[in-house]
């Protein structure tokens, strides 16, 4: 059934800014890539097809692959077509704003040509020299294109009113703290900050942004949204999938670097951050950096009590067999890498002081999604002297980040009938039945409000930095302690048993509702 609601909309604009972007082109660096087929292309589409993307653009695929312009459009038609993109005539048209270059990055020739090509077609489209770079390409390749653009003179300073230059820089942004400090220090020999978007598309997303309007455009929550009401936050990002065709990334990552350092410290920052004073990206951005420096360091030494990391072994997921992690193509055969991390951690600050944050996301999990769990302390006294408090449920609120997306609150109800018999039901908010629109995708989101020079949603270089600080004093601790026998977990569980002591050596419980939205369960399944 469909939610009937008020929608009582005010929007809030982007300062300066008309609701299309101003003219510019798009480069893709790794355009023959899986990043660029599986998200640009798909996003820039659906851009397009909403009207959306300036009035006049253009984008110039640019990678080794040895492709002309026809062939480049051949390739995006097929991605479209194979994901089930609408309105084939209008895919027609986009893909004839479509350019492609054969490069080699180590190649000064390359950006010479793209130079040329960057001429014709900011005099044909009338695109004015504004430019977005989006480097889709190996991490480690990152700075040097940077010189090479600035070698071809194809950065365009900070400049009000002048030609603009934008560059997206995808995860990992750097592999530990020092990778990242080099590269922040090479790239701003020629970019300011104000020029670079590191990406998190995590942070693209509705339900992501959403947690923010629910804290702060809302009055009833904030005054409870501290230690005196909420006993802990749980956030959790599960996923069924293995490796897939990443191996080769993975392996050297794990879910430490791929998960945590990025997607799951932001989420913590969006749950616990004070209310910027303004929305902009500096009193945004700020707020959030406050948190990652109040984040208690995990002591060196006892790495092991904070931190409990996994490796999947064979196991079973939806009825079939699944193979280990070492046994996945492209993965060593004696590989001690993380796929699942679970860990628990406080926030040094006079809202949070002793709250447990616990913090879990593997791979070949049972069940597939994000959430966030606040829940909130035991009634201190129950009226009925036959039923002590703790055996009341607590309130829990749930922001389902994907999938099946929404949020709801656990209460405590009456029962009907002549007992006073108490139920715990859910307060569920879906967004599939009460926004009955096309949820924007985060590289849509992103990558739009690049071309509009917000950089609101990206990641600043010091939360950068901070977070890879905090990061690398785990695995510094890690190599220090006893690793654990890997694999230690079967594809398809919860993960390690270490995992649920962590957290039950608290007196509290792993609590999700992925796999029963209507309730959250423990581990096995079992309503809590
Ligand atoms: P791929 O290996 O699929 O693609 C890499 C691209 O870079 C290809 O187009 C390749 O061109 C190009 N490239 C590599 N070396 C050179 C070179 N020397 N000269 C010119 N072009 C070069 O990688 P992904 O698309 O998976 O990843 C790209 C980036 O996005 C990485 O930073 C990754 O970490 C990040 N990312 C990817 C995600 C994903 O789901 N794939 C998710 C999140 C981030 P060619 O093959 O034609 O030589």
């Amino acid at each position: 059934m469909k939610t009937k609601i008020d929608l009582n909309v005010h929007t809030h604009h982007r300062a300066g800014t008309e609701e299309r972007p101003g003219s510019c082109g798009i480069v893709i660096f790794g355009a023959s890539g899986d990043l660029a087929h599986r998200k640009l292309y798909p996003a820039l589409f659906d851009l397009y097809y909403a009207g959306h993307l300036p009035e006049n653009f253009f984008v110039i695929g640019f990678a080794r692959s040895v492709w002309d312009d026809q062939a480049f459009r051949k390739q995006v038609l097929e991605t479209l077509k194979e994901i089930g993109k609408p309105d084939p005539a209008k895919q027609k048209k986009f893909v004839s704003h479509l350019y492609y270059r054969v490069a080699d990055l180590d190649d000064t020739a390359s950006f010479h040509h793209l130079a040329d090509a960057l001429k014709e077609l900011h005099q044909k489209y009338k695109t004015q020299g504004n430019v977005m770079y989006h480097l889709a390409i190996p991490p480690e390749a990152c700075g040097n294109v940077v010189a090479q653009l600035n070698r071809a003179h194809l950065i365009n300073p900070p400049k009000k009113g002048g030609p603009w230059t934008r560059i997206i820089f995808e995860k990992p942004f750097g592999h530990d703290l020092e990778s990242a400090r080099a590269l922040n220090h090479d790239i701003h020999q020629y970019l300011k900050e104000e020029q670079i978007y590191r990406i998190d598309h995590y942070l693209g997303k509705e339900t992501v942004q959403n947690i923010l309007m629910f804290r702060f455009a809302n009055s009833i929550f904030e005054p409870i949204w501290n230690r005196r009401y909420i006993d802990n936050i749980q956030i959790m990002a599960h996923e069924t999938l293995g490796v897939e065709q990443r191996a080769a990334y993975y392996d050297h990552a794990g879910v430490i670097k791929d998960m945590f350092q990025n997607h799951i410290l932001q989420l913590l920052t969006l749950c616990t951050m004070e209310p910027p004073i303004k929305f902009n990206a500096e009193q945004y951005r700020d707020e959030k950096t406050k948190i990652f420096h109040a984040l208690r360091p995990i002591p060196r030494g006892k790495v092991n009590d904070y931190v409990v990391r996994g490796q999947y072994g064979p196991g079973k997921l939806e009825g079939k067999k699944a193979i280990g992690y070492r046994q996945e193509k492209g993965v060593a055969p004696r590989s001690q890498t993380d796929t699942f991390v679970a860990m628990k951690l406080f926030i040094d600050n006079w809202r949070w002081q002793g709250v447990p944050f616990y913090l879990r996301s593997g791979k070949r999990m049972n069940a597939h999604g994000t959430e966030i769990l606040i829940q909130f302390k035991q009634i201190p006294h129950s009226m009925f002297s036959s039923v002590p408090p703790d055996t009341f449920a607590s309130n829990i609120l749930c922001f389902r980040i994907q999938p099946d997306e929404g949020i709801s609150l656990r209460i405590e109800s009456k029962q009907p009938g002549p007992e006073f018999s108490l139920a715990s039901l859910n307060f569920n908010f879906e967004y599939k039945n009460v926004f009955h629109t096309h949820l924007m995708g985060p590289y849509e989101r992103l990558l739009l409000d690049c071309m509009h020079g917000d950089q609101t949603l990206f990641i600043r270089e010091d939360q950068v930095e901070l977070s890879w600080a905090f990061i690398d004093k785990i695995l510094e601790g890690w190599q220090k302690s006893h690793a654990p026998k890997f694999p230690n977990y079967a594809a398809g569980s919860w993960g390690p048993e270490a995992a649920n002591k962590l957290i039950e050596q608290d007196g509290r419980k792993w609590r999700s509702y992925v796999a029963n939205y209507s309730a959250p369960t423990d581990e096995h399944g079992k309503k809590l």
